[in-house]
């Protein structure tokens, strides 16, 4: 078996730690590029939404590459990612391709039974928990480098590190090798030079998980803002709701839902109710919100269409990508965006929520 899966930002250096020490021969398509999206745009229908056309493009590189299985997440999703997989497989074997292909909707069992390719109970388990850990320290780097970027003094240093640090847990061997990494670019991170002044914004960063976590969808967006990021979604969402494999408690989805209540009572499809949550809750503790939305993603053009509506006040960004989403318009709006907030700060200017 030469397995391969899609990108989702860094997701695939935790599950290359976990395939490799189930020995599984894991085929990784090259991180996803221009290119990668011309060939997804190529072979998607025209209205699939981004993440769809993004993926599909890392399947066809990685089957390129020699891959004959794929696995492909899918299932009971009340959005088009409950269909993904099964339009993707009628595609790619329509290019000619011929592959196996792993989701959930071929029942968790086979699906273990195919992962784990008859490697014994012990071992997954090793592997699992060692891929949990490297997936645990990339969300706490990431949840640091969001405030350290805001207060540097020298612009790109902390993204400089934390590319580094990224490499070092792809290629940490064991826990003692990730621990070193940690303690190491930990240090270098905190004795960058800061700047105590002005007090940066606080911006909340939300929408829909896959273009929220994959830089190239949203365009780099967290590196381009330059102010304190606040996340509540991480790569780690994918595996909190089972408490045995990772205990997280109450997560800030649970209490971005609960909050979303008065608005918007039940669950849309993908993130939709966490979006409205997210600006209900944080409207006294965040300077603004950006709301990122795939092009024709039904659950975040509802949340999109509530927000305005809350009584909780946060001034809201709303950024839409697909494959005609140019990089300078994204920067032109979010400058403005910070820069109303600034003058808001000071006193200057209304801003609308
Ligand atoms: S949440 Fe939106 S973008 Fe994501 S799969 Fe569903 S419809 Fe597509």
């Amino acid at each position: 078996m030469r397995l391969a899966f899609p990108h989702m930002g860094n997701i695939y250096i935790p599950i290359k730690a976990i395939f490799n020490g189930s020995s599984i021969d894991v085929v990784f398509p090259p991180l996803t590029s221009q290119h990668t999206l011309s060939l997804g745009v190529k072979y998607s229908p025209e209205m699939a939404c981004l993440p769809f056309k993004l993926t599909l493009g890392n399947l066809i590189e990685a089957l390129e590459l020699g891959a004959d299985t794929v696995v492909m997440p899918g299932g009971a999703a009340p959005c088009r990612f409950g269909y993904y997989h099964k339009v993707q497989e009628a595609i790619l074997r329509k290019l000619g391709y011929n592959f196996y292909m792993i989701t959930q909707d071929r029942g968790i069992m086979n699906m273990v039974k195919h992962l784990s390719n008859g490697a014994s109970l012990w071992k997954v388990i090793t592997a699992l928990r060692f891929g949990l850990a490297k997936l645990k320290a990339l969300d706490e780097l990431e949840q640091l480098v969001h405030k350290i970027r805001a207060i540097e003094r020298d612009k790109g240093e902390a993204s400089r590190i934390y590319r580094e640090w990224t490499r070092a847990i792809d290629n940490a061997a064991d826990y003692q090798a990730l621990n070193q990494a940690k303690r190491e670019h930990l240090q270098k991170l905190m004795n960058l030079p800061t700047v105590s002044s002005p007090a940066p914004l606080k911006i909340g960063v939300t929408g829909e998980f896959f273009v929220v976590l994959d830089p190239f969808a949203n365009m780099d967006l967290e590196i381009k803002l330059g102010v304190e990021v606040r996340r509540s979604i991480f790569a780690r969402d994918l595996v909190s709701f089972n408490p045995f494999i990772y205990a997280f408690g109450l997560r800030e989805k649970d209490r971005s839902h609960k909050a979303a209540t008065p608005y918007l009572s039940r669950h849309v499809g993908g993130d939709g109710r966490q979006s409205v949550g997210e600006k209900v809750l944080h409207a006294r503790d965040w300077d603004g919100l950006i709301h990122l939305e795939p092009f024709g993603c039904l659950p975040e053009i509802t949340a999109r269409n509530i927000m305005p509506s809350t009584k909780e006040w946060l001034p809201v960004l709303n950024l839409i990508y697909d494959e005609h989403t140019g990089k300078v318009g994204i920067i032109n709006r979010l400058e403005a965006f910070l820069d109303m907030i600034q003058r808001k700060k000071r006193g200057r200017v209304a801003v609308c929520a």
